[in-house]
């Protein structure tokens, strides 16, 4: 296969499903991490298509959903200066702080800009040398080498006015912590194509291996998914637990050597705190010691931060996999992509948002607009 639209192809997609049919014999429970193919599979009907066998539970792979709400509120207080012209992507708008989300600080007067890449806050930086610019550094392994390559270019071109709140997020740490938990039902895993396309999927082989879990790096588009699926449960029933390639077209076993590169030089792993999951040890990246200066928290001081959660939401369980967005009280009445309580409402690769869009109900449909009445406790 060559081309996109083969790996939408109805007839590839049906001729799979049948195969599933026929080897899910047993019940099998994968999460897929990404919240990409969360969407794709919610878009595409694929999962309401599977097999009674077999159980898809939806992971943390949301970069946005992930960022805890201490460094929300952090970049609220730090884009409320009047010096700061903070930068993020537009997801992270909206995203509930405690008290008010980043468009709240626009409203009040604070000068926060959407921008596509972290260059164009460099750029920024470089355009207004009188202001202090903030890129809001979020996400996975892939956005990394991305925000790696801005604060190793200010480092280089003397940008003193540039920084980075970084809450970057590493996989293979938040798969252990999901095989680790007491509460897991998680027999085998799609990993997600475009991390793998970044980062390969050695690191992977460890796990599989200590956890007698299959994980199977896995695309986007229908055909991928079924094919990532049939792949894992092809291992379940065989018992086998490897790590299997099944987006070959852009996933190599050692992945992206320079971006790689660039992410170490630019980063180093430490503990981080996931949104409604906690701290995760070695989870995450922070600048190295030598970059300090580009170290937003260090930048400035916000004083002590207080994070209050929605007593609500269950984001947490969400993001484990341990339950789904219909089952939250506040699902399509209190929370709404227009009105969210939590991350996942929000972003574009929130699962409580592919909920939403493609299997909210008619009746919660009829319901949402008077949610005081529906929400029982
Ligand atoms: S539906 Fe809203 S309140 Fe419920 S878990 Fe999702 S984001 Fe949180």
């Amino acid at each position: 296969m060559k081309f996109l639209d083969e790996y939408r192809d109805p007839t590839a997609s049906a001729a799979l499903l049948e195969t599933l049919r026929r080897e899910a014999t047993k019940p099998w429970t994968i999460m897929e991490i990404c919240g990409g193919q969360t969407h794709s599979f919610l878009q595409h009907g694929l999962d309401a298509m599977l097999p009674a066998p077999i159980e898809l539970v939806h992971g943390p792979g949301c970069p946005v959903c992930v960022t805890p709400l201490e460094q929300i509120d952090r970049a609220v207080a730090i884009a409320s200066r009047p010096e700061v012209i903070f930068t993020s992507f537009g997801d992270m708008l909206r995203v509930p702080g405690s008290e008010r989300d980043l468009f709240g600080v626009r409203a009040r007067g604070g000068d926060v800009r959407v921008v596509y890449s972290p260059l164009d806050a460099l750029a920024i930086a470089e355009a207004h040398p009188k202001k202090e610019v903030v890129f809001f550094a979020i996400g996975f392994e892939t956005t990394a080498p991305a925000n790696a390559m801005a604060v190793l270019q200010a480092h280089e071109r003397g940008v003193k006015n540039f920084s980075m709140l970084v809450s970057q997020v590493r996989v293979p740490p938040a798969i252990a912590a999901i095989l680790s938990s007491p509460s897991n039902r998680v027999q085998a895993f799609l990993a997600a194509g475009h991390v793998c396309t970044v980062m390969g999927y050695r690191e992977y082989e460890p796990l599989a291996e200590e956890f007698r879990a299959p994980i199977v790096v896995t695309g986007f588009e229908p055909v991928d998914l079924l094919r990532g699926l049939l792949a894992a449960v092809r291992q379940l029933a065989q018992g086998r637990h490897e790590v299997e390639n099944a987006y070959p077209r852009l996933v190599s076993r050692g992945g992206n050597r320079p971006a790689q590169e660039a992410i170490a030089r630019a980063f180093t792993e430490c503990d981080r705190a996931w949104r409604g999951i906690g701290v995760i040890p070695r989870s995450g990246w922070r600048l190295r010691d030598e970059l300090a200066a580009f170290n937003a928290e260090q930048r400035f001081d916000v004083g002590r931060i207080a994070p209050k959660e929605s007593a609500l939401c269950i984001a947490g369980d969400v993001l484990r996999g341990i339950r789904k967005p219909p089952e939250c009280p506040a699902f399509g009445k209190q929370c709404t992509p227009q009105t969210p309580l939590g991350a996942p409402m929000v972003s574009a690769e929130g699962a409580c948002a592919a909920y939403y869009r493609y299997r909210l109900t008619p009746s919660l449909l009829l319901s949402r607009d008077n949610p005081e009445e529906e929400v029982g406790g």
